[in-house]
């Protein structure tokens, strides 16, 4: 049996023997005590229940194993850049730091249990060895005697955080964690709650006695139905995760490209790839995704964690190969059939695609690209008719811009701002975007912005013509739209020699530096943010008002652009931060092509979001958007009396230069906006 003692100097006494006290000196007296030998027929019991459970393990994990590797390969995967992995995999597995981050307390208590797991291997496999009499971690050993009770200190972390975590999911109960009470959570809660115990409790017996043999036994059995368990629960997600966070695709939010002219998308079981048949294996069932979802929270029928759930169930009863159609078409569900509900044509149709559930996700669930994937399915088949889309896909095809108009509307707008086009002596190129372009307010933030550029003395020069990124298109799964605009854009840079883009759209610069690289390499490009930031003691610094700065999600979740606005925001007033902001910022609820689709069911996340700013109590509504700065146009005056002024960044600088540069000809307000 484990016997040890450690000596520290201190001058308290605690009974129950394990830490003594002798003349002003602390000792530890810690003896874990070890059971005597064991019987043949202990032996027999042994070996079968090993096997027993072994074999109950890999019964469920080998059909499992063999579901994700029997599905598609990812074409666009890559190891590379490992250093990215190695990092993901040291934050967000060994050290749980998403974990903590997200739910501080819950996390926590996470983080202690999984530590307390990776303490307590090497105590387990002389646990088992020593029912075999070959016992490797002596405990009168001074390593012995020091792990036992290291061992011991983190079984006692373990204990308390597993009962919280025991009481927050049967009492306490979370929304996010699902209505369905977890009879299974609740079992491996009282394994875990048990090893930890029999194990402790071995610290307070006779070495060798029955007790202890007792304990020994209760200790390994617990152990023994623990790991069957865990592939037939969520708690998977102990042998998948670490995988998973690890293989994630590289990129935040990143769609892939398809495989050949024969993909269109998930359409059926045989289109899911090995990544997301791996990363719907490994979902833990937290909620935190759906938490944070702008659809889900809503009250639309888009449940991010259904989403995955429901793909889990389908490859259940499919498998990977199955034609069967992973969307139903029907918009009315039954909230009795999850996948039916949950994989339906109008859930996928509701993403705005802000990236917050893949952000949320502790184990690298990436959401983003399956709920496109499943859009693609639906709208590169043709399966998906919705009049606004055909209408936006149309106008995209036809006009080059996502409001439908004429190009000749932009010709006008950039004759009357006197912008300069394009020729190639120019330092930046100005991106206008459809927004820019055509929209009224886009037009007088590009307007502001083009005055402080000129207040800087930067050169620029817009493009004679220029089309729509193919942003919605993207996002709402029409590649070939998409195609034929990223194309388009890339030569049109070519021929006129950019070589530097600066855009007031955040959606403009994610696509052009991101999703056009499938097709070529687009010139350098920088949000307005990013380039007044660099120039900010060149700006006017103002004083007085209060500015609430709103994080537009394809700015901080997929760009990590969260300082540069704040800087030009400070330099234009008093920052104030809303309540969810950075990483956790609310959508506005435009993304992923909703803004040109038609009404919400529910509340509208751009009211949610805009009370939440009015909230603050600032004057001044700092956005960084356009359509962000759209979408709150109408929802400040929806929610509140008397609605906080509603500036993009570009604006609130403008606002402060002198007056023959802030000057403007009055805009146009009746060429059409989104919705
Ligand atoms: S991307 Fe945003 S809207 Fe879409 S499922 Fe995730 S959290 Fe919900
Ligand atoms: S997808 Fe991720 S965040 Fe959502 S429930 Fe599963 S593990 Fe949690």
């Amino acid at each position: 049996m484990v016997a040890g003692a450690l000596q520290l100097a201190a001058c308290t006494r605690w009974s129950a023997g394990a830490i003594l006290l002798f003349q002003n000196e602390l000792r530890l007296s810690a003896t874990l005590a070890e059971p005597g030998r064991f019987s043949a027929l202990e032996s027999v019991l042994l070996v079968a229940s090993i096997l027993v459970s072994a074999g109950l393990f890999f019964w469920r994990f080998g059909p499992i194993l063999r579901t994700i590797l029997r599905s598609r390969r990812d074409v666009d995967f890559s190891l590379h850049p490992i250093g990215r992995r190695v990092w993901d995999f040291f934050w967000e597995v060994l050290c749980q730091g998403k974990v903590i981050q997200q739910r501080p307390l819950p996390g926590l208590a996470h983080a202690f249990v999984f530590w307390g797991f990776l303490a307590f291997a090497l105590v387990s496999l002389n646990h088992l060895a020593l029912g075999f009499g070959i016992g490797f971690l002596p405990p009168a050993s001074i390593v012995g005697n020091f792990y036992f009770l290291f061992a011991a200190a983190w079984a006692l972390l373990v204990a308390i955080s597993i009962t919280g975590l025991f009481v927050r999911r049967f009492f306490v109960r979370p929304i996010w964690l699902g209505r369905k009470v977890s009879y299974e959570s609740g079992l491996i809660a009282f394994l875990i709650f048990l090893l930890m115990v029999s194990y402790l409790a071995a610290f307070f017996v006779e070495e060798g006695g029955t007790t202890v043999k007792a304990l020994w036994w209760t200790h390994t059995l617990a152990l023994l139905i623990f790991l069957p368990l865990i592939p037939h629960t969520k708690h998977l997600h102990l042998v998948l995760s670490p995988v998973t966070v690890f293989l994630k695709r590289d990129g935040f939010s990143k769609i892939p490209p398809l495989a050949g002219d024969e993909d269109f998308g998930l359409i059926a079981g045989k289109d899911l790839t090995r990544l997301i048949s791996l990363q719907t294996y490994s979902c833990v069932e937290c909620g935190r995704c759906t938490e944070h979802c702008p659809a889900s929270t809503t009250g639309k029928v888009l449940n991010p964690k259904e989403i995955i759930l429901g793909l889990r169930t389908y490859l259940n009863e499919f498998g990977p190969s199955s034609d069967t159609p992973l969307l139903t078409e029907s918009r009315i569900a039954s909230p009795d059939n999850p996948p039916e509900k949950y994989l339906s044509m109008e859930a996928a149709f509701e993403c705005t695609t802000c990236g917050s559930c893949e952000f949320q996700c502790p184990v690298g669930i990436q959401h983003v690209p399956v709920i496109v994937g499943l859009r693609r399915g639906a709208t590169n088949t043709g399966a998906w008719e919705d009049n606004y889309g055909t209408k936006l896909f149309l106008a995209l095809e036809k006009n080059g811009n996502a409001l439908g108009l004429s190009a000749t509307e932009r010709d006008k707008f950039i004759q009357k701002q006197a912008f300069p086009i394009f020729d190639g002596t120019q330092e930046y190129c100005l991106w206008l975007g459809c927004m820019g372009g055509y929209d009224p307010k886009g037009r007088e933030i590009i307007a502001d912005f083009a005055r402080v550029m000129q207040h800087l003395g930067t050169s620029f020069g817009v493009l004679k013509k220029e089309k729509c990124t193919g942003d919605p298109a993207r996002r709402l799964g029409n590649d070939l739209v998409f195609q034929t605009l990223a194309e388009n854009g890339l030569k049109a840079f070519e021929t006129a020699k950019v070589r530097k883009i600066v855009a007031i759209c955040p959606h403009c610069v994610r696509t052009i530096a991101t999703d056009w690289r499938e097709f070529g390499v687009a010139p350098e490009i920088e949000h307005h943010s990013e380039f007044m930031a660099r120039h900010k003691d060149r700006l006017p610094k103002q004083n007085g008002e209060s500015i609430v700065y709103h994080d537009p999600c394809y700015l901080g979740r997929y760009q990590e652009i969260y300082d540069e606005p704040r800087a030009v925001v400070s330099q234009a007033g008093l920052l104030v931060e809303a309540p969810r902001s950075h990483e956790r910022s609310f959508c506005c609820g435009a993304g992923g092509g909703l803004a040109f689709l038609g009404e919400e069911q529910g509340e509208r996340v751009s009211h949610v979001r805009a009370r939440e700013l009015a909230g603050t109590g600032a004057q001044i509504v700092g956005t960084a958007c356009p359509f962000c700065n759209t979408m709150f146009r109408d929802a400040l005056t929806a929610v509140s009396d008397t609605p906080p002024q509603l500036l993009d960044i570009a604006q609130l600088t403008a606002r402060a230069l002198p007056a023959s540069q802030t000057q403007r000809e009055s805009l146009p307000t009746d060429s059409g906006g989104v919705h």
